[in-house]
Formats: structure tokens, C-alpha cells, sequence
């Protein structure tokens, strides 16, 4: 029998960086992935087209940590990409996060001046705005502008994307895409924003590849390892495993289910193939009712490249309740941030923590909403936790 210090569940950022490190202290690492590729959710290929397709929607990389970009340095370079949106109000496609540009495009010249002027006098220019706060402006012109964002941005997206309203989510959700009294129409402003120069599953290859690490893809956490729930023990070919155990899939799945169904959405995508230009960005959303429009955003692949192909490749983003048996969302992409999920995870939190060799780390197993820094942040941080 093989002897590994860790074992790991899931080979996306979680899993991977966390392997990584351990390898890099000469532990051995067995990293099982259910899927038939390392990567996660960042996975991307180039297809037949000549681009290079993010499978499960787009992936940008920004971040404010310096630690982050240079863990991630060791694995690939980089090229610079701002990523830019623009969403459909009024038949006219303008920058979102909805800026001062964004009122320019919609509204006649004197409102508009007096709109921006309002807005600049009340929050100062270069400032974020999340819009349930700007909803509670006592300035009935800013009120009034507040509601028409609201009803024309956030209100059907939110619906269509989560199947709740904004109101009934917790504030991380829409606080992502605050109104900016600003004229930068890029979505992010973080210090540093960039694309990996041979894409994510590159870069991925290279932080797995390490002689102490063994990878077996298509492989479930139940085809290798067995929770004795009573004694509180792992399982590892019929013999209790000692070392760690790092768990990044569904927490609910693991137990099964014993306190309810954790909710998550999941996303289906329409593929097309074109030749030349789809749209002008990146990605244009679609924040109009889902009679309308009953996907939320469209993303065109070759706007991130460095090297942009004459074909095109678009992905339209259909939301889906997660289901496992779901022809089109069977994949957990985000945990729906709705007070009974975030109660019910603690309990499955607190029934798990008994085992004092598992830990529990990424965007589903801590049901947490992270970008890729923010994970990639997180393992480094739990890895000096456990070392230490
Ligand atoms: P995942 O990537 O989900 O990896 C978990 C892995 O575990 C999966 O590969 C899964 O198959 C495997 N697994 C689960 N259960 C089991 C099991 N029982 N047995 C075996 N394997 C298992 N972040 C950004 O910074 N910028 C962006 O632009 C951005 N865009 C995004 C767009 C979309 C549509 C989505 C859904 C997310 C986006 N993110 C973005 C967030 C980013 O995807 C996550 O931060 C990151 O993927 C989290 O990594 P993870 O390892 O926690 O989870
Ligand atoms: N949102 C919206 N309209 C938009 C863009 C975003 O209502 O045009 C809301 C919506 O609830 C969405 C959330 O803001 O789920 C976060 O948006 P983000 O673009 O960060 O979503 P992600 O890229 O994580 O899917």
C-alpha cells in the first residue's frame, strides 16, 4: 500500500494549491478529482476554433494580494487584461458596474449632468456605492435614480441568476457590483489584473507537477476513502487514515444530507461557434425579465486572449437550480446565500469537525463565495495554520 501524509478531494484552486504545498515539503499527496480534468470551475481548453474556452464561464483574474500573484508567478506569467461588461437598459448596452458613463448613455444631457453632479456632491467622485444603500438616499433624485438601477440592473438579473430576490440575499452578493460615481468602466480596480499567458489548466499543470504528488482523475471521494461517522474516522483502503484529509467538495453530499439540502445554482451554457465579432466586450449582460431574456449574460472568449483568433466562441449563461441528476445543473457553482442555507451549513460545519484530521477548504465545502484570489489566499493561509 501506498503511504500518503495527505489526501486531498477536488483538484481546483483549493485542492491544487494546498497539494502543491504539501509536495513542496516533501510530503506525499494522493489528489482525487471526480471530474475528468484538473482545474475546477477555472478549467479551460483550446478548441477547434482557436480559442481558448473557459468551460464553465469566465475566468478573471484580479487581485489587491501581492502574495497571491506571486505564488501564482512560480506556475506561469502573465499578460495584462482589464476585464470590461456592458448590460442592456433601455435597448442600449452600457458599462456595469453602472457608472457616470452608464447615466451619460441613458439619459438626456441636462438630467444627466444633474444626476452625476447629484451623485458626485453626495459620495465624491471614485466611490462605491452598493445600490441597497444607495436606495436609502434621502435625496429624492438620487432615490429616484437608485430605483430605476435597481429595477433595470440588479432586480431580474438577481431573479434570474439566484431564483431570489436581492433583498432576500445576503448584501456580499450585490455589494460585488456596487454603483461607481466614477468614469471607469472597468469591472474590477484591483491592482493587478492579468491572464495566465498558456490559460488556467497550464498553470495548473504546473503547480501539480511534482513527483509526490499522485493525481487519479474520475475518481469520487467514495471510491477511495470511508467516513465512520460514529467514531469519527476516516477510512483510506480499509484502514483508518491518519494524516490529513482536505475536503473541498459538498458538505451536505458528504453527510448525506442528513440536515437538508444545501442549496446551490448551477449554470448551463449554450456554445457557438462564429466567425469574426460577436459583441464588442468580453461580457454583455442581460438584466432584463427572464420572458425576455431567460439567460443572464453572454461571454465572448476571444476578447481575453492575447492573441485574438479571426473565429469566435460565445457561451450563454443559463442559471439552473443545482441538482445532481439535473440534465442541464448538475454542477454546484455557487452556494445561494439565503439565511436557512447559511444556518444549515453551520450544522454540517459543526457535525464535521469532529474529525480531527479533515478540513474543510473552498468555494463548497466552506460556502463561501470566493474569487480565485481569495481561495488561492486561503489555502496559503491554512497550509501555515496546519504546518505551524
Ligand atoms: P472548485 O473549482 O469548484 O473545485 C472543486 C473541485 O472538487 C471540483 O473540480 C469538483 O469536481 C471536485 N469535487 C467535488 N466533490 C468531489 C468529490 N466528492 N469527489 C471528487 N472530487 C470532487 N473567480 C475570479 O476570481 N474571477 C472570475 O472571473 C470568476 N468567474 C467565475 C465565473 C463563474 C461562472 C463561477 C462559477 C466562478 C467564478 N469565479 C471567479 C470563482 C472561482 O471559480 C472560484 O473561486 C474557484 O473555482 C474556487 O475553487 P475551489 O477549489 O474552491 O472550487
Ligand atoms: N448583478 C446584477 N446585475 C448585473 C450584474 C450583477 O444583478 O448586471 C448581481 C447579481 O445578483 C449577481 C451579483 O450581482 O449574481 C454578482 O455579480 P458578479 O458579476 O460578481 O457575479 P459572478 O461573476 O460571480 O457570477
Amino acid at each position: 500500500m501506498k503511504i500518503y501524509d495527505v489526501i486531498i478531494v477536488g483538484a481546483g484552486f483549493a485542492g491544487s494549491v494546498m497539494a502543491n504545498q504539501y509536495a513542496n515539503d516533501n510530503k506525499k499527496v494522493l489528489l482525487i478529482e471526480k471530474k475528468n480534468h484538473i482545474g475546477g470551475n477555472a478549467y479551460d481548453y483550446l478548441d477547434d476554433n482557436g480559442v481558448l474556452v473557459h468551460e464553465y464561464g469566465p475566468h478573471l483574474f484580479h487581485t489587491n494580494i501581492k502574495e497571491v500573484v506571486d505564488y501564482l508567478s512560480k506556475y506561469t506569467s502573465f499578460y495584462p487584461y482589464e476585464h470590461r461588461v456592458r448590460g442592456l437598459i433601455n435597448n442600449v448596452f452600457v458599462p456595469i458596474p453602472f457608472n457616470l458613463s452608464s447615466i451619460e448613455e441613458l439619459f438626456d444631457k441636462e438630467k444627466a449632468d444633474y444626476l452625476k453632479e447629484e451623485l458626485i456632491k453626495e459620495y465624491g467622485m471614485e466611490k462605491k456605492v452598493p445600490i441597497l444603500e444607495l436606495r436609502k438616499s434621502e435625496n429624492t433624485d438620487i432615490k429616484e435614480l437608485a430605483e430605476f438601477i435597481f429595477e433595470k440592473v440588479f432586480k431580474y438579473y438577481t431573479m434570474k441568476q439566484w431564483d431570489y430576490s436581492i433583498e432576500e440575499l445576503s448584501n456580499q452578493v450585490s455589494d460585488r457590483v456596487p454603483v461607481f460615481v466614477s468614469y471607469d468602466d472597468r469591472y474590477f480596480q484591483d491592482t493587478y489584473q492579468m491572464m495566465p499567458k498558456e490559460g488556467f489548466t497550464k498553470m495548473f499543470e504546473k503547480i501539480l507537477d511534482n513527483p509526490n504528488i499522485d493525481i487519479k482523475l474520475n475518481t469520487e471521494l467514495k471510491d477511495v476513502l470511508k467516513f465512520d461517522f460514529e467514531n469519527s474516522k476516516i477510512y483510506f483502503e480499509n484502514e483508518a487514515f491518519e494524516g490529513k484529509v482536505i475536503y473541498t467538495g459538498l458538505v451536505d453530499e458528504l453527510l448525506d444530507y442528513k440536515y437538508g439540502k444545501l442549496e446551490y445554482r448551477s449554470l448551463w451554457f449554450e456554445k457557438k461557434q462564429l466567425d469574426g465579432e460577436y459583441q464588442s466586450v468580453t461580457t454583455c449582460n442581460y438584466p432584463t425579465p427572464k420572458e425576455e431574456h431567460p439567460f443572464t449574460r453572454i461571454s465572448e472568449y476571444k476578447h481575453i486572449m492575447e492573441n485574438k483568433p479571426q473565429a469566435s466562441t460565445i457561451h450563454i449563461e443559463y442559471p439552473y437550480a443545482y441538482d445532481a441528476n439535473n440534465e442541464k445543473g448538475n454542477i454546484p457553482y455557487y452556494p445561494v446565500f439565503v439565511k436557512e442555507n447559511v444556518e444549515r451549513y453551520e450544522k454540517y460545519k459543526k457535525e464535521l469537525a469532529k474529525f480531527d484530521n479533515l478540513i474543510l477548504l473552498g468555494r463548497l465545502a466552506e460556502f463561501k463565495y470566493y474569487n480565485m484570489d481569495a481561495i488561492v489566499k486561503a489555502a496559503l493561509d491554512k497550509y501555515k495554520e496546519i504546518k505551524d
